[in-house]
């Protein structure tokens, strides 16, 4: 689950990291009343669930009222990267004289929290990633004993070269650290961490991520969910009770178990295909959980064929069988479909599709290489 930035901002700001203070709105009117109460110059800026909303044009510094509001005018209701602006965070106006980057993911390699620092934040910080690697800091965190306050200054080191800063650095390190533990995060991260004009290090910027397997644990995170602000597909397959992860490639995957799911993406791999998406229609599935998976998959245009897998133990192969002729009738599929299908009622469910004018394979290697070869030649 993303957080959007004001809520992040908040968790921070409890935590003690220096955030501008701000508030959020969803009409001009109510943005140009906060930009008054300011009394100074304020940024504007959209609330959607992505980075780059600077480079987009949903970041804007506004003078005065007037000027706050015509932003917001602007601002609400675009799009970036597919997502609709609802709301916006009025905050005053920084001045910056530097832009760094610190941020902490769940890393799988070292199996520890990776704090990451970079002098050179800011929104080209991709660039910074790919054509400097060298300018950015890692350190892998003992969750034992936490971030340590020399090594924070070891890194707040590499930020700035004023022991005072330095030190300011430090604490916000160790500050996002325990935020990002206490929100059960697997990312929190401050871009930019500026210096203002009075010198002083402030956070500019904050994203958070949660995972949703911790969201049972911390109800007061949970409660921050924004369904409004979600992609439409992945809340979709939430409310149908599916795991869903929207993938860039064109192989649509509709797959019973996530251990199945990861391996039929490894093998639409192997045979020299993207997956789509990473579909996991779970345990005892039903046909409507089986329609709601092809609907959500259809909806993404890249989509060139879609790989059914489902190795039927508590899921009965007759039950999706049902689903795949329900979903043929209620949708018009202009993606063809492979099936493969083994397992408890293989019988039955073959019978269900053949009588429906589908086909299925039982073996797995065969299907995935039918489904990529579908999907290469309509690409
Ligand atoms: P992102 O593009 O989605 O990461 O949004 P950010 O909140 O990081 O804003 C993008 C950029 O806008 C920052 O890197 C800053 O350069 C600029 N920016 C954001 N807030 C302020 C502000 O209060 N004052 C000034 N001068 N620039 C700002
Ligand atoms: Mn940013």
């Amino acid at each position: 689950m993303n957080l959007h930035e004001y809520q992040a901002r908040a968790l921070l700001k409890a935590a003690g990291v220096p955030v501008p203070d701000g508030d959020v709105a969803s009409t001009p009117d109510e943005v140009e009343r906060i930009a008054a109460d300011i009394g100074t110059g304020v940024v504007v800026k959209a609330q959607v669930h992505t980075g780059g909303r600077g480079k987009a044009g949903g970041v804007k510094l506004a003078a005065d009222p007037a000027e706050a509001r015509a932003a917001a005018e602007q601002i609400l209701g675009m799009t970036i990267k597919g997502l609709t602006v609802r709301k916006v965070l009025v905050a005053p106006a920084a001045k910056i004289t530097s832009e760094s980057y610190v941020g902490i993911i769940v890393d799988r390699e070292s199996q520890r929290p990776v704090l990451m620092v970079s002098p050179e934040g800011g929104v080209d910080i991709e660039e910074v990633a790919t054509k400097a690697p060298e300018k950015i800091y890692k350190l892998a965190i003992d969750p034992r004993f936490g971030l340590l306050p020399f090594q924070a200054a070891s890194l707040g080191f590499k930020l700035y070269s004023d022991i005072k800063q330095v030190r300011q650095a430090a604490v916000v390190m160790q500050r996002l650290y325990t935020a990002f533990i206490d929100a059960g995060a697997s990312l929190a991260e401050i871009n930019p961490l500026i210096t203002d004009d009075e010198g002083t290090v402030v956070a500019l910027d904050a994203k958070i991520s949660v995972d949703d397997n911790e969201l049972d644990r911390k109800p007061a995170i949970a409660q921050l969910r924004d369904s409004s602000a979600e992609a439409p597909s992945e809340l979709a397959a939430r409310e149908a009770g599916l795991t869903f992860i929207k993938l860039d490639g064109n192989v649509g995957c509709c797959v019973n178990g996530a251990g199945l799911a990861m391996a039929t993406m490894d093998l639409v791999k192997y045979y020299g295909g993207e997956p789509a998406n990473f579909l996991d229609i779970g345990g005892s599935s039903n046909p409507e959980k089986v329609v709601e998976a092809l609907k959500i998959i259809t909806t993404d245009p890249h989509v060139k064929a879609i790989l059914f897998n489902i190795f039927g133990g508590i899921t009965r192969g007759d039950d999706v069988a049902n689903g795949i002729v329900a979903a043929a009738k209620q949708l018009t599929l202009e993606v063809p479909l492979v099936i493969r299908l083994t397992g408890t009622n293989e019988e039955l469910a073959v019978k269900i599709l053949e009588d429906a004018g589908f086909s299925a394979l039982t073996d797995m290697d065969e299907a995935v290489e039918q489904a990529v070869k579908i999907a290469q030649e309509a690409a």
